[in-house]
């Protein structure tokens, strides 16, 4: 498994190569533009030629590209989906122009205001057709694009959907063309919306797989968890420091299914923190 951390890009998204070079890695993830805010100045050339010279010298990737926090496809409201499919769309032809192969995005959240509809199915199904739709809205207008659209599994804080494979198998079965399409699975999400890798690693794929095809599967972020299995929380951990352990991800690094999966920290404390682990993740993976 290539191993990578989500850096800075501060001072430019070139830095985001030197980073990760830093800290060993093989690959990393990276925002393309400030996460909070909707809009970007679009990219210069001398920008884009910078990035790409600099990722190719340096040998990393598979690159992610990590999409803006604003973002919510799942939104029931017209204005507020039309303008998430249009930074969506914003983000993919940044990623595209970067010669970055994977956006990976949160499916997005249903908003109702009545908690008690938080788990309602028809309330959860309706957000996922409506992700759907952008997606297909946003496939067509980027027909010949190389990047692939990821679609990541969310810890369900919220109203938040995608947090079970099913919910991302029901999305991705939407999709006009699903070999537009990849999957990243967090483990600190997966674990908040209830999949016990501690204590069933096997099971926990033997579901993915039910669900969803191995083929869509290209990264997983390796994020230990603060918060307990099934609380919905989204609070990562650093490894060694949670409640998934060594052992999780001992099965992850020695998983010969998962060799050609990409894996990105989203851990704590920056570069020092990631040297160490990724350097530990590489040790899990000997046998
Ligand atoms: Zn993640
Ligand atoms: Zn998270």
């Amino acid at each position: 498994m290539k191993l990578g951390a989500h850096v800075s890009v501060a001072g430019g998204l070139h830095n985001g190569v030197a980073e990760a070079l830093a800290i060993g890695a093989d690959t990393f993830q990276m925002f393309s533009k400030n996460q909070r805010q909707w809009i970007a100045k679009p990219l210069t050339d001398d920008q884009r030629d910078q990035f790409r010279t600099a990722l190719a010298e340096s040998g990393l990737g598979p690159v992610m590209i990590h999409d803006s926090y604003l973002i919510n496809m799942g939104s029931p409201d017209e204005t507020k989906g039309k303008r998430a499919q249009h930074a969506f769309l914003e983000e993919y032809r940044r990623c595209e122009a970067l010669g970055v192969p994977y956006l990976n995005f949160h499916p997005g959240s249903h908003t109702h205001p009545n908690k008690a509809m938080r788990d309602d199915h028809a309330t959860r199904e309706a957000a996922l057709e409506r992700i759907a739709g952008h997606i297909n809205t946003t496939l067509a207008k980027t027909e010949g694009f190389e990047s692939l659209l990821v679609l990541e599994n969310a810890a369900g804080q919220g109203t938040n959907v995608g947090i079970t494979f099913g919910e991302l198998a029901h999305i991705l079965e939407r999709v006009d063309d699903p070999s537009r399409m990849g999957v990243c699975i967090d483990t600190q999400h997966a674990w908040a919306a209830g999949y016990d890798w501690a204590g069933d690693y096997d099971g926990v794929w033997t579901e993915f797989d039910s669900l969803i095809d191995r083929e869509r599967l290209v990264g997983m972020h390796l994020n230990d968890s603060l918060s307990d299995r099934g609380s919905r929380v989204d609070r990562h951990a650093n490894h060694g420091e949670g409640k998934l352990g060594e052992s999780v991800f001992t099965s992850i690094m020695q998983d010969s299914r998962l060799e050609d999966v990409a894996g990105y920290l989203e851990t704590p404390g920056g570069p020092d923190r990631w040297r160490p682990e990724i350097a530990r993740l590489r040790k899990l993976a000997e046998r």
